[in-house]
């Protein structure tokens, strides 16, 4: 069973903020930004290359009323899934990282130079 799935059969502790019959999320043990949530589906997917469509519509609604609810909504917030090796997923298992609370950084977040491709 993958770590995240152990989270959502309460195997394992969380700091849990939400969650209802078919989404969980929960608090990143190493925040990037004030807030730093990861919001997962508790059926097993290994990431964004095989979620349903209809996964995503569930989805959708649950992370909307996630930021409603940790009062990010206005004031705005990322919303980020890492796919694979470049993408940089360490946990096999789909989450998307919802971050917010302070005006976030866009630096450039390739190794590679952009400017090397054009
Ligand atoms: P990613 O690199 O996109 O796969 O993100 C995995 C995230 O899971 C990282 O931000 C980790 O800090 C986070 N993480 C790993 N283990 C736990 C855990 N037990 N509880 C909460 N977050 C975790």
């Amino acid at each position: 069973m993958c770590l995240f799935c152990k989270i959502v059969e309460k195997n394992i502790p969380a700091n849990i903020e939400l969650e209802n019959d078919d989404f969980v999320a929960f608090h990143d043990i190493n925040p990037k930004a004030p807030i730093h949530i990861l919001a997962i589906p508790k059926k097993h997917v290994d990431s964004f290359n095989e979620v349903s469509a209809e996964t995503m519509s569930g989805m959708t609604t649950f992370i909307q009323e996630l930021t409603k609810k940790l009062g990010i909504d206005k004031s705005g917030y990322r919303v980020i899934t890492n796919v694979g090796e470049n993408g940089g997923q360490e946990v096999k298992h789909l989450h998307w990282h919802v971050i917010g609370g302070s005006k976030l950084r866009w630096d450039h977040l390739a190794d590679a130079d952009p400017k090397d491709f054009f």
